[in-house]
């Protein structure tokens, strides 16, 4: 069957012919894929800069965004069956019994770095036609949310930010819940940084969390990175037009900063404009650059002074899956146009090198492999 493949020993992407898989054991799914997004971490790979493939092979098949078609299932299945949409998560747990975080099902916390990602490190991805996963390593996806699923993996991002943001802000004394009563008075402000897939994911995630949402990015303020943020009621701020000095004349508090850019200048700017007992969640993963000069003293009094919180996460449990699949089932009875307007293209595999290099303008583009 079709696969796109890194080699990175020759440096080389191609559409390779990739054994089909078949099920191994009762707990098995095999799964027709549909849709396999691209994103930054793909790109990446793509230019040998990332990515590790298994141990037994010289190329790594990349894709983690993706959605399938249940085809066949072992004895011993019992939540999905054929013609049932799914999305597999991306990381596999290490194999050591010292990592209480795999141990319990929480490889997105694993101690040891061991954990395989599919797609990313260790364990091939979903651009391909069929892929073989356990049962508990599928989300569930309703049949009405068939065109945006894909979404889900990138969404799962600001899910897991999320719950970690409302665990930390349980320390304020009047409880750090929007729907806590008395909180409902109280009109909490977000800040997303970048207009990305998961930068506008992102700015839904807190806009339905009740949040006043403001989107920072470098795009143009008449874009249609704008109207999808404008669309959701959250207020687009253009770098063009707005520098982060500006930012507390406009936003009253920043309570939230979900960061969603890799550009850590930017942030540590930003992290000066972060308001009283906020905090400041990091998701990009910048790459590897020459240091910059930041005014160490003055982030640190502040995260003291103003009770600050700074925050770094990577996707996801399956707690975060579900909620994101509950989630664009919100987004897209609230805000259907804007939701459908993530994604900007789809393509069939073999148009994987302008994908991968980068030719392909818009916000999310998408693999139709089934
Ligand atoms: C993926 C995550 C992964 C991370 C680091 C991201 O693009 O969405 O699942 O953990 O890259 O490899």
């Amino acid at each position: 069957m079709k696969a796109i493949a890194v080699f990175a020993n020759s440096r080389q992407v191609k559409l390779v012919d990739h054994p089909e898989p078949g099920l191994d054991a009762p707990h098995d799914v095999k799964m027709r894929m549909l849709d396999v997004g691209v994103c930054g971490t793909d790109r990446e790979i793509a230019s040998f800069e990332y990515g590790t493939p298994p141990q037994e092979s010289d190329y790594l098949v990349l894709g983690h965004e993706a959605l399938g078609e249940v085809v066949e299932v072992g004895p011993q299945v019992s939540r999905v069956r054929a013609g049932d949409l799914v999305v597999p998560m991306v990381r596999r747990p290490c194999p050591h019994e010292s990592c209480t975080a795999c141990r319990a099902d929480r490889q997105d916390f694993c101690f040891s770095g061991d954990f395989t990602e599919r797609g990313i490190k260790e364990a091939h991805g979903f651009m391909t036609e069929f892929v073989v996963d356990q049962e508990k390593n599928l989300i569930p996806l309703p049949a009405t949310l068939r065109g945006v699923g894909v979404l889900v993996e990138p969404l799962t991002i600001a899910e897991k930010a999320l719950e970690q943001v409302w665990d930390i802000q349980e320390r304020l004394p009047w409880g750090g819940r929007i729907v806590d009563d008395r909180m409902r008075t109280y009109r909490h402000s977000a800040l997303v940084l970048g207009a990305g897939a998961v930068g506008l994911l992102g700015a839904m995630a807190v806009a339905a969390a009740g949040f006043e949402t403001f989107v920072f990015s470098r795009e143009k303020p008449d874009g249609p990175r704008a109207r999808i943020v404008q669309s959701i009621g959250a207020r687009f701020l253009s770098a063009q037009e707005v520098e982060v000095a500006d930012l507390p004349r406009l936003i009253d508090g920043i309570d939230l900063v979900y960061e969603a850019t890799g550009a850590s200048r930017l942030c540590f700017e930003v992290m000066k404009v972060l308001g009283t007992n906020g905090v400041f969640c990091f998701t990009g993963v910048p790459g590897r650059k020459a240091p910059v000069e930041v005014d160490t003293a003055l982030i640190m009094r502040n995260l003291v002074l103003k009770n600050q919180a700074m925050l770094g996460t990577v996707n996801a449990g399956r707690e975060a899956y579900e909620a994101a699949v509950r989630d664009l089932g919100v987004f897209v009875q609230r805000w259907p146009d804007a939701v459908r307007g993530l994604i900007t293209g789809r393509f069939a595999m073999e148009r994987h090198g302008d994908l991968l290099e980068g030719h392909v303008p818009g916000i999310k583009s998408v693999i139709e492999v089934g």
